[in-house]
């Protein structure tokens, strides 16, 4: 039975220019990215012509300043952004929202002299980043991390360890690295921006996963890297900072892609109970099952609206990490709900690779672990209501 078109979504948008954006993206979601998804994430090929597109369409520095060759959009309007991308392919809207986590550091908190030389090519220079802070040994407790950064006699520093399931590892044009460069724990870590050929630099093969399949997950191995002070994101002991802080803007990311997951799994469901006959007429028409797709549909506007409220806070300047970690942990567990429902809706066929549901259903499951697990997220929120745990 083939997939009816995806209905468009109501969206709330600032400008007619966001309002172009939205059906540009669309357009090439439609066009570029969804029709080979279900084929190239079973063999597991990552897109690179299609980040190259994206960044040739100005879709990789979206967020970012125009100085430096980003598009200047608010939060709310790239998140949406996302969401289109993620609802094609997740791989290509993950894939867009870690590039974006990669450049942080460097847009956020670079100087002048280093934002002029790398921004340009990283925001629309067809560059692919990836964010280097997880470990085999530390992964929520990523203060504890190991990675050693030396510096030599007051010139080049040298980058020893293992970073783990490093998005785009071993296929990243540059790498923004956590490295421990003082004392144990958050205050000793550094950032630094790793050029992907860099000499010692090695990724182990990437991770067999149970979705996801087209974007390369690899350990990467970090042996004697050598990188000019110039490289250096922040002040030395800021990195921690700076990881934490991409991080509350990753986490909506995330959000948007897990809503573009369960948005695409609803109108797979939609489509398929209203073609769908049983007891002499379409499957829709049964209560159970038009509850189920109320409910689905009602999660789904509840996480858009949830991730939407983070971004304009913070598109005014205003605290959002507690409304990020809710919005990460809502719209993720939706996701999760809503494509296991949509399996469900499909019957036998829901369980088949013949049908996307049970691809978006492997797919959710990873966006409750990356970027903090939902029980980091319930960690982070709580902090925010009763301040932090006693040692
Ligand atoms: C596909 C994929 C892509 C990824 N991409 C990247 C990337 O690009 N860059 C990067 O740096 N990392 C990346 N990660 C790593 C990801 O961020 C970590 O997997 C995640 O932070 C969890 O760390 P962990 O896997 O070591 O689990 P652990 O930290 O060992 O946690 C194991 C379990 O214990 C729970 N737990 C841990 N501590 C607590 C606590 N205090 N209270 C309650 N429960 C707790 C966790 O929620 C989890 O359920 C990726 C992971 C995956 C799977």
């Amino acid at each position: 039975m083939p997939d009816r078109a995806p209905q468009p979504v109501d969206r709330q948008l600032p400008t007619d220019e966001a309002r172009d954006l939205i059906s540009l993206v669309r357009d090439i979601a439609q066009r570029e990215i969804a029709p080979s998804a279900a084929e190239e994430e079973d063999a597991g090929r990552f897109p690179r012509e299609v980040f190259t597109l994206l960044s040739d369409s100005g879709l990789l520095g979206l967020p970012y300043d125009a100085e430096f060759g980003g598009g200047e959009q608010p939060y709310e309007v790239y998140l949406q952004v996302l969401e289109e991308l993620a609802a094609a392919r997740l791989t290509v809207g993950l894939g867009v929202s870690v590039h974006t986590l990669a450049s942080y550091a460097l847009a956020a908190h670079g100087t002048k002299e280093q934002q002029a030389e790398h921004l340009p090519a990283m925001l629309g220079g067809g560059l692919l980043g990836a964010y280097c802070l997880s470990e085999p040994t530390s992964g929520s407790d990523a203060a504890s991390l190991r990675t050693k950064a030396v510096r030599e006699n007051g010139g080049d520093w040298v980058i020893t360890g293992t970073k783990a399931w490093i998005t785009h590892g071993g296929i990243a044009d540059f790498y923004t690295v956590m490295a421990r460069t003082g004392e144990d724990g958050p205050r000793g870590i550094t950032a630094f921006l790793v050029p992907g050929d860099a000499e010692g630099l090695s990724p182990a093969v990437p991770e067999k996963k149970m979705g996801l399949k087209g974007s390369p997950t690899a350990q990467l191995h970090l042996d004697g890297v050598r990188v000019p002070d110039t490289r250096r994101l922040g002040d030395e002991g800021q990195g921690f900072a700076i990881a934490l802080s991409a991080l509350d803007s990753g986490r909506l990311g995330i959000a948007a892609c897990a809503i573009g997951v369960a948005q695409a799994a609803l109108d797979a469901a939609v489509s398929y109970a209203t073609e769908r006959r049983q007891f002499g007429k379409p499957i829709a028409d049964f209560q159970g099952l038009r509850f189920m797709l109320a409910d689905m549909a009602t999660q789904i506007e509840a996480g858009r609206a949830l991730y939407l409220t983070a971004a304009r806070l913070r598109d005014a300047g205003l605290p959002f990490a507690k409304q990020a970690a809710m919005a990460k942990l809502h719209c993720t567990d939706t996701a999760m709900r809503v494509t296991t429902d949509a399996v469900q809706i499909l019957g036998g066929y829901g369980y088949t690779a013949d049908f996307p549901a049970e691809r978006y259903m492997r797919e959710a499951k990873v966006l409750q672990i990356v970027e903090g697990t939902n029980q980091i997220q319930r960690m982070v929120i709580a902090r925010h209501l009763a301040g932090p745990e006693e040692r």
